[in-house]
């Protein structure tokens, strides 16, 4: 098999800021491919810093990963075969090495886009998730309380919107949010708050209207977390505390949610996994994204039926992505099973590209 990356700046429409970093002007992405027998599967890695991730160790690393499946010999040409040989992959990347999820699900996206291309069928029946997952809400990042309220009222077309947290005016935002948006709202603080202040806000975000609270402490503060869970009625989601399967029984009892992304899991199969293992320890469940393109976003709305909440809305945060192919429905639901294997193509467009 003949692996290749290519990495991608791409503007956001909106600079995206949220409270532990500064505002992202570009997305930074790596669009994977693997060749096999004249068929070609597209794959993402879209690295994140916080989780130890840059364009940097995606290329180093996923020349290793790649060795490692060229072990594993053809895909099998039936379903059955094919999703155990899938399975095989993502524990043969295990081995090579730990964690490193966006640079696994660049190549596992790319195999799955490729074993369901060469099957002729669409990414969710090869896997037998369901073809339609709940709608996907819009994510706003920090900034002045009119600004965050202008960019609601542009997107009060989704059935839920995702509210970044975590600055001195939260409160204001969130009242500007409501008075030009009905539905519910979603609130990440992506760890930027403290008790206290989270403790305060607490009647405030169920006054208005919040379905879910985010991430608010640090990632390994789980005391913090369990504290705050026990004292809200609205369910606390763990993101930046739960990077894979692995990190899920040390949360069981701490938090009511969890946000599962390919990006910190290692991609399509790892996702599955890890929505069904924390299902069964009771959790409700998000499945979220980084900034992908739609190879990415398409990758995720393949296990989206299997969550509770869907904030895959990457895509639509770019200013041009370059792909086509995945589309929402009027409920703003990612359509899913119209083509084989992801379902996304290449467009080409002038964008900055960026030398490996
Ligand atoms: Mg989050």
């Amino acid at each position: 098999m003949n692996v290749t990356t290519e990495v991608l700046r791409l503007p956001l429409r909106d600079p995206f800021r949220i409270a532990r970093r500064e505002p992202d002007q570009v997305a930074t992405t790596v669009i994977t491919g693997i060749d096999l027998a004249g068929l070609r599967g597209l794959g993402e890695a879209y690295p994140v810093a916080y989780y130890g991730e840059t364009t940097g160790t995606v290329g180093a690393i996923v020349p290793l990963l790649a060795e490692a499946l060229g072990q594993l010999g053809d895909p099998p040409a039936n379903a059955p075969h094919a999703r155990a040989w899938l399975s095989r992959a993502t524990e043969a990347m295990d081995v090579v090495v730990g964690r490193h999820g966006a640079a696994k699900a660049g190549l596992d996206i790319a195999l799955h886009d490729l074993v369901a291309r060469g099957l002729g069928l669409p990414l969710t029946e090869l896997l037998e998730t369901p073809a339609q997952g709940p709608p996907t809400d819009f994510s706003i990042g920090l900034d002045e309380p009119a600004t965050v309220a202008a960019r609601a009222a542009r997107a009060s077309h989704f059935p839920a919107l995702k509210i970044k947290l975590g600055g001195p005016s939260d409160l204001d935002t969130l009242e500007q949010v409501r008075q030009v948006y009905d539905g519910p709202i979603r609130v990440d603080a992506n760890t930027g708050w403290d008790p206290e202040a989270a403790l305060r806000l607490l009647p405030e975000l169920q006054r208005l209207g919040v379905e879910l609270i985010e991430q608010p402490f640090p990632a390994r503060a789980l005391p913090r977390l369990r504290w705050l869970q026990e004292r809200s009625p609205l369910p606390i989601v763990a993101d930046e505390s739960c990077e894979t399967e692995a990190d899920l029984e040390a949360l069981v009892g701490v938090v009511a949610g969890i946000n599962v992304k390919l990006m910190k899991c290692g991609g399509v199969g790892p996702a599955m996994r890890t929505l069904r293992r924390a299902r069964e320890l009771g959790f409700k469940l998000m499945l979220g994204c980084m900034e992908e393109t739609s190879v990415g976003i398409a990758a995720g709305a393949a296990v989206a039926g299997l969550a509770d909440w869907v904030d895959l809305d990457g895509n639509l945060l770019l200013a041009d992505d370059p792909f086509v192919g995945l589309e929402l429905d009027d409920g703003c639901r990612w359509i899913t099973g119209r083509a084989s294997g992801l379902g996304v193509e290449r467009v080409e467009k002038s964008v900055d590209k960026l030398v490996d």
